[in-house]
């Protein structure tokens, strides 16, 4: 991985965020302490264990955003902010038969295209961003997604959040783990990353899981948080990571 192609890092290398992690797992909440404390390596084993649980809870786990090609992936996941998935699809059915090229993005009559997304809200400035992306594609790319971290980040609208939905699903490329608001709330509830900060969440997340769970993990933990670990009332008690969970931020702790 290059250096331009790490996590946001604020002042802090991965190694750093692993050497924190022996000794300060992240915040563990009140009278729960010592059963949390563990070594870097602990965390990791649990990590594991934890995407083998949802690995079962969750077989179906994927990506829920309809595409057929890289172009496809890109414009749907920068629709896909502030959306519900399902909206995404609903729009992106229409779209897409309308808009098959970078080009058609790029050129894209005024209203027109802001029109077509409107459902999808903030559709001014994702038109913008689309229409800003066509015309990227068309003019360093040759009209093509390209297939790396560094390249796919120099497309408007595409941080590594989107990078790396793109590249996993229509490239089956890993550089990283995509961090939404579901990995996000799961990684601080479930002790795997005491960070705010998305970059260095997923950094935290890359440290201790070993590559070949990355793709797969961001999947399973978006499942759970949409079916169990919910954002207002997550459901610990019938939770199949219970066991293994800190329960971090959960107030109070449940199950
Ligand atoms: S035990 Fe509760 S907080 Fe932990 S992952 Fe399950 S639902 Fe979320």
């Amino acid at each position: 991985m290059s250096k331009r192609n790490q996590p946001k890092a604020g002042s802090r290398s991965p190694r750093t965020s692993a050497r924190r992690g022996r000794r300060a797992p992240a915040r563990p909440p009140a009278g729960r302490t010592s059963k949390w404390v563990e070594t870097t390596e602990q965390r990791a084993e649990r990590a594991r264990r934890v995407m083998a649980a949802l690995e079962r809870a969750h077989p179906d786990a994927r990506v829920a955003l309809e595409f057929s090609n890289p172009l496809e992936m890109v414009v749907a996941t920068v629709l896909s902010a502030q959306c519900t998935d399902a909206k995404v699809n609903e729009v992106t059915r229409k779209l897409f038969q309308r808009y098959r090229t970078a080009r058609d993005y790029a050129e894209a009559p005024p209203g027109e295209l802001e029109e077509a997304i409107h459902a999808t809200g903030f559709f001014n400035f994702k038109a913008k961003l689309l229409r800003g992306l066509g015309r990227t594609l068309v003019d360093r790319f040759g009209g093509e997604v390209p297939r790396t971290m560094d390249e796919l980040l120099e497309l408007p609208g595409v941080a590594r959040k989107t990078a790396n939905i793109v590249l996993g699903n229509a490239f089956g490329v890993v550089e990283g783990i995509a961090v939404d608001t579901h990995v996000r709330r799961l990684a601080q509830r479930l002790g795997l990353s005491g960070e705010e900060d998305p970059g260095l969440i997923e950094r935290d997340l890359m440290a201790i899981l070993p590559r070949e769970m990355w793709f797969r993990g961001t999947y399973l933990l978006i499942d759970h948080g949409r079916g169990v670990c919910n954002a207002k009332a997550p459901r610990c008690g019938e939770c199949p990571v219970e066991p293994m969970c800190p329960k971090v931020g959960v107030n109070p702790p449940s199950g």
